[in-house]
């Protein structure tokens, strides 16, 4: 049976992504299959170039397939920032922290001016082709004013999505996945993998 390794140690995302390849003939892995893998450096400047650089990383290392993800939250009134420095923006996956420091640069903006964008790329690499398969997914909305909400992770509670009238942190999972940019670039993975992999 052929193998893709899935560049993750979250069982969340592993979820997410072993769905696109049920009923496939591919039996699908995470990082939890490889407990030698190497800690990659995640040094890059946009989330193509960390995606890439754990998905090629993995591929290199066991030579099969690999699916990597990079996402973060882009805020307009701090020009884009965090970014790709998302999860160690005030201290390295505290998420209190993170939070805390996004309302205190956003203090005295007002709702309507705090717009942003989650955004994920996601990577699909194979040691036997010369170029990767990228795709995209984003997720607009506005940084609330309070955080709202016990679901999710990271920065959701302070994600408001206008058209639901709720915090990320509000949804269930399978009600953000739907909407999440995560969530979009996964279907947008799930349409063109078949193809990429056969050419
Ligand atoms: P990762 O690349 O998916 O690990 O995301 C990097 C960081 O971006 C996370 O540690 C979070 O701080 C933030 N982030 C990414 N996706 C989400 C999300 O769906 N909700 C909240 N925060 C997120």
């Amino acid at each position: 049976m052929p193998e893709i390794i899935i560049a993750t140690k979250n069982p969340n995302k592993a979820k997410e992504f072993q769905k696109i390849f049920e009923d496939t003939q591919y039996e699908v892995k995470t990082l939890f299959d490889f407990p030698d893998a190497p800690n990659i450096i995640e040094n890059g400047t946009t989330f193509e170039e960390n995606a890439k650089l754990k998905a090629h990383t993995i591929s290199e290392k066991y030579n099969v397939p690999v699916i990597a993800d990079d996402s973060g939250l882009c805020v307009d009134a701090l020009h884009g920032k965090p970014g790709v420095y998302s999860a160690r923006f005030a201290g390295d996956h505290n998420d209190a922290a993170n939070n805390a420091k996004l309302l205190s640069e956003l203090g005295g903006v007002a709702l309507q001016d705090r717009t942003a964008t989650f955004m994920t790329t996601l990577v699909f690499t194979d040691p036997e082709k010369s170029d990767d398969l990228v795709v995209t997914g984003e997720l607009k909305g506005l940084i609330a004013i309070f955080p709202n909400g016990d679901n999710g992770f990271g920065y959701d509670p302070l994600f408001y999505v206008p058209e639901l009238e709720k915090t990320l942190a509000q949804l269930s999972m399978d009600e953000k996945n739907e909407i999440s940019h995560r969530g979009r670039a996964i279907s947008e993975l799930e349409k063109s993998w078949q193809d990429w992999l056969n050419k």
